[in-house]
């Protein structure tokens, strides 16, 4: 069968085991002559598929008792005003530490629409010019009623592998980009958001894990789609949800588990990230420009050094039918995203093509 090799950033790759099961059952869904996409998400077999996922989403991240987990739609950007919607008083504020382009996005729609943001700047550039996080500026305001991270940085390649100690004040953070590909202690969070289209499933589908003592909070007119309160009481199924990213997000979890759970996934994902960044760091050819102890390990940014090779790059790559390559408009350069789903050969191969590249541009 065909596959090319997918390093686009989101919607991404998904597991070809996964992919081939849904298929089989799309047009059938276990022997009821219907598939998954027709059916009702009130119907007792897809609240069983529902609720198996949010089950193995609990089993497998290890999420305690008082969080709740919710299915929603609208996308990391919707969590970015659900956010301030269920938690800050008109009158409060919260801190918001920047380290990319998605957490100033985050801090944008607060400070913009809904009520009072700090903005802390936690990214530096070092002696060599590098990017890199300065957790010193992660310090909480007094009276600050949340602070917000965004735990990897997917167009900046910026991931951040410690986290601020804010005491009290719960720590809110989007894990869009980075969630199940190491084990998190989610006691450590007030409230973890991710959208699914970058390492679960299809787009369409936003899971937020939030502490319940933090859900009941939300403005008189936080729409009810966005009110956790509501979600919860409904159990996700207020409106009606995105039926075909729950249940195939279900399947990603199983197939985490079967596979050895989200430490194997961390094992398998630094030896990836390190077989592209040692090459990176082992050539003047190409250049990583963020600090290595910050670099994300499913977002690998890059530039060639000869700019005007980019296009060249690009082309070569899709013949070689390795595509999503090119970095995020707001940075340009390249981007690698080698999610969960990628596998070590994905990144073999790219590492080879880009070998070969520089081999025949030198
Ligand atoms: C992709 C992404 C988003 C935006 O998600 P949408 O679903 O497009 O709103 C937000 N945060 C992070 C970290 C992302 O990677």
């Amino acid at each position: 069968m065909f596959r090319a090799w997918n390093y686009g950033a989101g919607p991404s790759t998904m597991p070809l085991e996964v992919l081939e099961e849904a298929q089989r059952e799309f047009t059938n869904f276990q022997g009821l002559g219907l598939g998954i996409v027709e059916m009702s998400h009130r119907s007792a077999e897809f609240e069983k598929v529902a609720y198996e996922a949010e089950a193995l989403l609990r089993e497998i991240m290890q999420i305690p008792d008082n969080y709740e987990i919710l299915f929603e739609q609208g996308g990391g950007r919707g969590q970015f005003a659900a956010i301030p919607l269920n938690l800050l008083p008109e009158d409060g504020f919260a801190d918001y530490f920047v380290t990319g382009h998605w957490s100033r996005s985050a801090y944008k729609e607060c400070a913009e629409r809904y009520g009072k943001a700090i903005l802390h700047e936690c990214v530096e550039k070092n002696a060599q010019g590098e990017y890199f996080i300065d957790y010193s500026k992660m310090k909480v305001t007094e009276g600050a009623t949340f602070a917000y991270v965004c735990l990897n940085e997917t167009v900046n390649g910026i991931e951040m592998f410690n986290l601020p100690d804010t005491g009290n004040v719960p720590l809110i953070a989007d894990m869009s980009s980075n969630i199940l590909t190491r084990p998190i202690d989610v006691s450590r969070f007030g409230a973890i958001i991710f959208g699914a289209q970058k390492n679960v499933a299809p787009s369409g589908l936003t899971i937020s894990i939030v502490r319940k003592d933090l859900i009941g909070h939300a403005r008189k007119y936080c729409p009810s789609v966005l009110d956790w309160q509501v979600l919860s009481s409904y159990k996700s199924m207020y409106n009606t949800p995105n039926t075909f990213s729950w249940y195939l997000s279900g399947k990603v979890f199983k197939w985490i588990k079967d596979l050895g759970g989200v430490s194997e996934l961390e094992r398998r994902n630094i030896q990836k990230s390190n077989l592209l960044y040692d090459y990176i760091d082992g050539t003047d050819f190409y250049n990583c420009p963020i600090a290595r102890a910050d670099r994300s390990r499913v977002n690998c940014v890059f530039t060639l050094k000869d700019e005007s090779l980019n296009q060249a790059f690009l082309e070569r790559a899709k013949n070689a039918h390795m595509i999503g390559l090119k970095g995020h408009k707001v940075l340009g350069g390249m981007r690698a995203s080698i999610y969960n789903a990628m596998p070590l050969r994905g990144v073999e191969a790219l590492v080879d093509f880009m070998r070969l590249f520089e081999i025949d541009h030198k």
